[in-house]
C-alpha cells in the first residue's frame, strides 16, 4: 500500500551513542542490539476513526527511535500494517450506511495526512490486512497440519469452521528462558491467567466461544458469514483472517526473523503481541522480536481516551482548527513515552509558546552553543527516548540564547546546526 511522504533528514556531525530502550517483558532499560538492519514493526490502526492523540503519541514515540537509529547511520527497516478489514470497521460501516472499503480508504488517507503533518517518518513497508490475506492462508494451513490450529464446530448461530490457535499446543513445556527461548502463554505480558482472561474479553477476544479447546485461544481465520466480505481461503474455506496472525505474517515477510523491536500502545501487550509472538514461534521456531516496547495511554479530562467513550481528541480536527502540527508534536514530546498522561488545552498552549521561544532563540544562537546541545539531545534520546529531558535541554539553551545583557556572538552556523538537530532528532521544524 502507498505510504506517506517523509522529509529528508539533515545530516548531523558525529553519531548517536548506543541506544537503550525499556523492555516490557523484563521491565528494564537495556541496550538494543546493533545488528543490521535496525528493524521495527509498529502495529498500525484499524481505519474506522481518525487518528487521535493516543495513536499519534505512539507513532511519534517510535519515530524518535527511527530517528535515533538513522542518527547512528544505521539502515532502518520499519514496517507498519493497517487493519483494513476487521469487525470494528465493518460495524462502523454498517452503522453509518457506508461501504466498508470507502470507510477504510478515507480513514487511512486521513491517518497518513496526520502522520505527514506530524513529521513522522514513513514506514518502509506499509501493508494492509487485505493485501496480506493470500500470504496468511497457507501459514494457517501449516499450523493446522502441525496440530497447533483447529477448526471449531458451529453452535449458537455461529457457523462451522472458524480456525483457532491452540495456546496449549503452541506453548513450550519448559517456561524458563527469556524472549529468545520457545514461546509460552505469558512470556511477553507476564500476566496471571485471570488477568489474561479479563484483557482477552475486553480487547476483542471471545473466551466464551463454545467448542474452543482453551478460553484464550485466539481466532486465526473467520469463516464467511452472510453479508460479510470474504476472500479465498483455499482449504480453510472462504473467510477473512484474525488480527494477530495478520501482524505476524506481515512482520515475518518483510523483516528479519527475529526483528529487533515490536512496538505499540500498552493495550496491545495482551493479547495482541503475546499471541503474535506465539504464532511466529509456532511457524518459524524463532521468536518474533528481540525486544517489546510499549507506550502509555493518553486520556482526556481524567478518563481514558477511547472510541467507545467518544472523548477523542483528533489530530485532524486540531489541524482544521489551525493548530500548528509542530505544536501538537511538541505537546506529545513533553511526556515520556512510557507514562500515561492527559491531554489539555493548556498543554497545547505551552507547546505553542515553547515553539515560539525556540524560534526566537535560534535567531540569537550563540557561537559554539550548538554542538554541546546536540550532544545533550543525543544523550537524552539514547537513554530510553527521554524526550522531556531533550526538551529541557533545548529550553536551557534557548534561555541562554535569549538572555538579556549576555551579548554573545551570534552565529549563523550554530543556528543552522540547532535547526538541523531539532529536525533530525526530534522531528521539530523551526
Ligand atoms: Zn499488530
Amino acid at each position: 500500500m502507498k505510504t506517506w511522504k517523509s522529509l529528508a533528514l539533515p545530516q548531523l556531525p558525529g553519531l548517536m551513542p548506543g541506544i537503550h530502550l525499556h523492555e516490557t517483558t523484563t521491565q528494564r532499560v537495556v541496550p538494543l542490539p546493533d545488528t543490521e538492519p535496525a528493524s521495527m514493526y509498529v502495529c498500525g490502526i484499524t481505519p474506522y476513526d481518525a487518528t487521535h492523540i493516543g495513536h499519534a503519541a505512539t507513532y511519534v514515540a517510535f519515530d524518535l527511535l527511527n530517528r535515533a537509529w538513522r542518527d547512528q547511520d544505521r539502515t532502518v527497516n520499519y514496517v507498519q500494517n493497517v487493519t483494513d478489514i476487521d469487525d470494528p470497521l465493518l460495524e462502523r460501516a454498517t452503522r453509518d450506511g457506508q461501504d466498508w472499503r470507502e470507510l477504510a480508504l478515507s480513514q487511512t488517507e486521513l491517518f497518513q495526512a496526520d502522520m505527514e503533518a506530524l513529521n513522522v517518518l514513513a514506514p518502509d513497508h506499509y501493508i494492509g490486512a487485505v493485501e496480506a490475506i493470500s500470504w496468511i492462508v497457507p501459514e494457517v494451513e501449516k499450523l493446522i497440519a502441525a496440530g497447533i490450529a483447529y477448526s471449531v464446530p458451529g453452535s449458537n448461530g455461529e457457523p462451522d469452521g472458524d480456525i483457532y490457535f491452540s495456546v496449549e499446543a503452541a506453548s513450550a513445556s519448559e517456561q524458563t528462558g527469556g524472549l529468545d527461548s520457545p514461546w509460552w502463554l505469558g512470556q511477553i505480558s507476564g500476566l496471571s491467567p485471570d488477568e489474561m482472561l479479563t484483557f482477552f474479553a475486553e480487547r476483542g477476544g471471545d473466551p466464551e466461544r463454545a467448542g474452543k479447546r482453551h478460553a484464550l485461544d485466539p481466532l486465526l481465520w473467520r469463516i464467511a458469514r452472510e453479508g460479510e466480505p470474504l476472500w479465498d481461503g483455499a482449504s480453510l474455506g472462504e473467510g477473512r483472517p484474525g488480527w494477530h496472525i495478520e501482524c505476524t505474517i506481515i512482520a515475518q515477510r518483510f523483516l528479519p526473523k527475529p526483528f529487533i523491536v515490536q512496538g505499540g500502545g500498552s493495550d496491545l501487550i495482551f493479547p495482541h503481541h503475546e499471541m503474535g509472538a506465539g504464532h511466529a514461534y509456532a511457524l518459524e521456531s524463532t521468536p518474533m522480536a528481540q525486544h517489546y516496547s510499549h507506550t502509555g495511554m493518553v486520556g482526556l479530562d481524567g478518563e481514558k481516551m477511547s472510541k467507545s467513550l467518544g472523548n477523542l481528541v483528533l489530530v485532524s480536527v486540531l489541524r482544521r482548527e489551525g493548530v500548528e502540527p509542530a505544536a501538537i508534536r511538541l505537546a506529545i514530546l513533553a511526556h515520556h513515552y512510557r507514562v500515561d498522561w492527559f491531554w489539555t488545552q493548556e498543554l497545547l498552549e505551552n507547546a505553542q509558546y515553547r515553539l515560539e521561544r525556540w524560534r526566537k532563540a535560534v535567531q540569537l544562537a550563540p557561537e559554539g552553543s550548538a554542538k554541546p546541545l546536540l550532544a545533550e539531545l543525543r544523550a537524552a534520546l539514547s537513554q530510553d527516548l527521554d524526550a522531556p529531558r531533550a526538551l529541557a535541554a533545548v529550553d536551557a539553551w534557548a534561555a541562554t540564547a535569549g538572555a538579556a545583557g549576555a551579548n554573545p556572538v551570534v552565529s549563523e552556523r550554530d543556528a543552522d546546526l540547532v535547526s538541523d538537530t531539532l529536525e533530525a532528532l526530534l522531528g521539530i521544524q523551526l
